[in-house]
């Protein structure tokens, strides 16, 4: 009997090989205790009987040798891909019961190679949200505190991966969301560089900056699903025309001669002071191990935050104008003339976070107002870019917090500015598209994970997994488990 709630996608893998175990036990097991941990709202669709019939042919795959590393291991998706046999509603009254003509092209893919959709993902609406407070079906628990915030935008991923009901999940990451929850939640997560993976069917939130990627146990699991997943789609106009690559290859090579910049300044804003010893603890066991330790300032990372919302908010208020009542989702029951039935429908279709957002992008893109905010804004975004690209000619990678603190209490962040500052390491990143990781390097005393993230330049995913599987070699946060799972 299968009873390891967290396995790796690695040994998954080889019991799959080995017939040790088949992919209908394995989806029956996980769907069993998606059903047990009903509690942690990690779940906004599960349909068994679609999941038993992908484990089928896998189990088909298998026994006539077709099989790749993936086929039969088991995954959840984000409610922000769509999907056409499981509903998508990006955690939005708007969507809600929606069901796409077409799966998202990272949904396709992955479910090419085998892999076992177990269903979609809570987070917030719309990607919009720091905590998953924000989701138009309630709050998804944080399993190593219930009183916390799982992160957001992707809290159902980290949540399900961190209780042990899937053993790797599919994430977006606009500002900080894949990131940021898999820092809460004692999980590994990685958000690619922008243009790597498809964007087709992902219900966009701010298009120069949406990227999706994974959350799972660790830099190896991540990696193996990594190179199934990304690759140049000709139906997406933002895709970048570069085929994928094996991701596991840097995963022994260690960090010796690695240049790895650490902005100290930077890190003074704010930080908590264990969340600092934990990153520092990192630092100085790559230094340990034959690192080159570099002192970096990245002075214009501070204006991430403003320019990250005056951008995002502009491309949400331009995305979310399809929601009108007229083509997707949520309509008015009452109405006068179809002027008051489209503003009816938004009224009563979108939460008050994708208001607040269409709002101040309108605002910013409004005529007199869009030089000074959004064109400012946009240049300050290239001068952060520009400085990542010169600091990445003198180191490999960046280390840096993910947050400057643990998990926050469910309503401490209600004030939607407080909210937005706790992007402050994430963001950047995001801005000039490169790829970021996010891994487990401790237990705050107060019982909660922590991470550090790794940022490194345009397409070198790999160095960063390599990097982070060199840490996870020799240590074992990201095997903690939290209690009662
Ligand atoms: N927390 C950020 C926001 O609210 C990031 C969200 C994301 O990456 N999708 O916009």
């Amino acid at each position: 009997m299968f009873d390891d709630a967290f396995a790796s996608v690695a040994s998954l893998s080889r019991k799959l090989q080995a017939r040790e175990v088949s992919a209908e036990e394995l989806a029956r097991f996980y769907l069993q205790r998606i059903d047990e941990h009903k509690n942690v709202n990690a779940f906004l669709d599960v349909r068994p009987e679609e999941t038993l019939a992908q484990a089928r042919a896998a189990d088909a795959k298998i026994a006539a040798g077709e099989a790749t590393p993936l086929t039969g291991i088991p995954i959840a998706h984000k409610d922000i891909f769509v999907t056409r046999k499981w509903a998508s509603t990006a955690a939005s009254r708007m969507l809600k019961g929606y069901m796409s003509p077409f799966d998202a092209t990272v949904v396709r893919k992955l479910e090419a190679a085998g892999m076992v959709c177990l269903g979609k993902l809570n987070c917030d609406e719309f990607a919009m949200g720091s905590g998953n407070e924000n989701s138009a079906y309630g709050r998804v628990l944080n399993p190593w505190d219930h009183s916390a915030v799982p992160g957001g935008s992707s809290g159902g991923s980290s949540a399900a991966v961190a209780a042990g009901l899937a053993p790797i999940a599919t994430g977006t990451d606009t500002g900080g969301s894949i990131r940021e929850p898999a820092a809460f939640t004692g999980v590994t997560g990685i958000k690619p560089t922008y243009g790597r993976p498809s964007r087709l069917g992902m219900i966009a939130f701010a298009s120069s900056l949406d990227t999706a990627g994974l959350l799972a146990h660790s830099a190896e699991d991540c990696a193996m699903t990594l190179g199934a997943m990304v690759g140049f789609d000709p139906m997406d106009s933002t895709s970048v025309n570069r085929e994928t690559e094996d991701f596991t290859r840097l995963l022994d090579d260690g960090v010796k001669g690695l240049r790895i910049g650490v902005p100290r300044l930077w890190m003074k804003e704010g930080l908590d002071a264990e969340v600092a010893e934990a990153i520092e603890s990192v630092v100085e066991f790559y230094a340990h191990h034959g690192a080159q330790i570099v002192d970096i300032d990245l002075p214009m990372a501070k204006l991430g935050v403003p320019v990250y919302y005056v951008v995002a908010c502009a491309e949400a208020s331009s995305n979310l104008s399809r929601f009108d009542g007229v083509r997707y989702g949520y309509r008015a029951s009452e109405y006068q003339d179809i002027e008051d039935m489209m503003r009816r429908s938004r009224d009563e279709g979108f939460g008050a976070e994708p208001k607040r957002r269409i709002m101040i992008g309108t605002y910013v893109l409004s005529h007199g107002y869009y030089d000074a905010y959004y064109l400012k804004a946009q240049k300050v975004r290239r001068l952060i870019a520009d400085e990542f690209h010169r600091t990445f000619k003198s180191v490999d990678l960046i280390a840096c917090p993910v947050t400057a603190s643990t998990a926050f209490q469910f309503g401490e962040k209600a004030d939607p500015v407080s909210a937005y500052l706790s992007d402050l390491y994430t963001i950047p990143a995001s801005l000039a598209g490169l790829p970021g990781l996010s891994m487990p390097c401790g237990i705050h005393s107060n019982g909660r994970p922590m991470g550090i993230q790794l940022i490194g330049e345009h397409f070198t995913e790999a160095r960063l997994l390599g990097a982070a599987a060199t840490w996870q070699r020799e240590t074992d946060w990201h095997c903690k488990q939290p209690n009662g799972y």
